[in-house]
């Protein structure tokens, strides 16, 4: 067999997705004994709440270790209808609702379930470091919309209409955004929803942020607003981000019957039920009372106005403060340096993790994650700055 015939072609466009690298190199590094300050981090700082462990630790005792429904146990689709009904005014019957292994599997079910080869999906850019890449999986063509700071990032409905043409057949909305932080508002969303109903064009809403939105902002899940954007959307969420269960791996999707139905099959053939354990821990979690995630978008929200307070006091970059996530996507072209060489200096010379522009679509940005201590923040920002003023 020749060399260049081993790997599906299908494959040999993906590429490894850098915020994983690169947290896996700050990880490692730390575990070395080196005084690492990660901030390129995707996930919150704080461990697992007790119940949910709990939860998980008598589903291990009571030997709840066996296959499930491939779309997740009914107890578990049933909290979700639940909280889908009261958080975000979406009317979703457990039916129509598939459990996966985190949000990035639902995300990358529906891409598969959706997109033939060459169909187009408009992406806003900047961009999650996954989307591509799963549309590239599924031999669809990503076709980016530019987005631009003055504009907090988001895509004006004039943009929408431009970029769509009769091979676009999915927009991918994240609200709020990683890397940019921006949050749509009702009245964008409704700009867009329109645009996309009358052009038969589904939209992907991911909303596993959605619970982390700063100075007094609302989320809006795009599949409420009427009808007709309901029956084209397919709603994503997870537990990943809220509740601090990123290894757990237990994300969703609610969407029109006949995707779901889909999904169920493509799931049924390729992982089965996401696992038993984790499923018990996010029925638990989504039992925690609201003021827990309120807690948590307090915690992140004084990190963000200090490290915002931070970054206005350094002359060499700049930055749109975050409305939602937590992320603040900062913008190092005064520096001449490109996003790799920035963070690799930055790594090697000042001891501070984040995460290069270019893989979300931005070689002149960098992306700082707020989810770290108070004191790693705080000693994070003064590194950069120092090392900034040597530069
Ligand atoms: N969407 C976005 C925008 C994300 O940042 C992440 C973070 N990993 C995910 C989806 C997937 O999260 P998970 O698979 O952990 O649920
Ligand atoms: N979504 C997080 C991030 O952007 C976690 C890593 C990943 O899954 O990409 O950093």
């Amino acid at each position: 067999m020749r060399v260049n015939t081993r790997i599906a072609q299908r494959l040999k466009k993906i590429a490894p997705s850098s915020t994983l690298a690169i947290t896996s190199k700050a990880k490692a590094l730390k575990a070395q004994g080196r005084d690492i300050v990660n901030l390129s981090a995707g996930e919150p700082d704080f461990d697992t709440p007790q119940p949910i462990k709990d939860a998980a630790i008598a589903a291990i005792e009571s030997g709840f270790t066996k296959y499930t429904p491939t779309t997740g146990i009914p107890e578990l689709r049933e909290l979700i209808s639940g909280k889908l009904k009261k958080d975000n005014h979406l009317e979703y019957a457990p039916e129509q609702i598939v459990v996966s292994c985190g949000a990035k599997h639902s995300i990358v079910n529906a891409v598969l379930a959706l997109i033939n080869r060459h169909d187009e999906v408009l992406v806003p850019l900047p961009y999650w470091v996954s989307y591509p890449e799963m549309v590239a999986l599924a031999e669809g063509e990503s076709h980016f919309i530019k987005t631009l700071p003055e504009n907090n990032f988001k895509v004006t409905p004039e943009e929408l209409k431009k970029h769509i043409n009769p091979k676009t057949k999915l927009f991918i909305l994240n609200t709020p955004s990683n890397p940019t932080g921006c949050v749509y508002t009702k009245d964008e969303l409704e700009k867009i929803a329109e645009i996309c109903s009358a052009k038969k064009i589904f939209v992907l809403s991911d909303e596993i942020y959605e619970k982390l939105i700063y100075g007094g902002g609302r989320h809006i899940s795009i599949a409420g607003l009427n009808k007709d954007i309901y029956g084209l959307t397919l709603t994503v969420n997870g537990l990943s981000k809220s509740y601090s269960m990123t290894g757990w791996r237990i994300g969703y999707l609610a969407g029109p019957q006949d995707v779901v139905d889909a999904i169920s099959n493509l799931q049924d053939h390729s992982t089965s039920n996401p696992c038993s354990i984790s499923q018990k821990a996010a029925a638990a979690a989504l039992r925690m009372p609201e003021e827990f995630l309120i807690g948590v978008r307090r915690q992140f929200e004084e990190r963000m106005n200090y490290c915002v307070a931070r970054l206005k006091g350094m002359k060499k970059i700049s930055c749109v403060p975050p409305q939602g996530a937590f992320y603040i996507f900062c913008d190092i072209s005064r520096t001449g340096l490109d996003s790799g060489v920035f963070a690799e200096r930055l790594l090697n010379e000042s001891f501070v993790s984040l995460v290069p522009g270019k893989g979300f679509g931005a070689d002149n940005f960098v992306r700082i994650s707020f989810a770290a201590q108070a004191e790693q923040l705080q000693k994070g920002m003064d590194r950069l700055q120092s090392w900034l003023e040597k530069l």
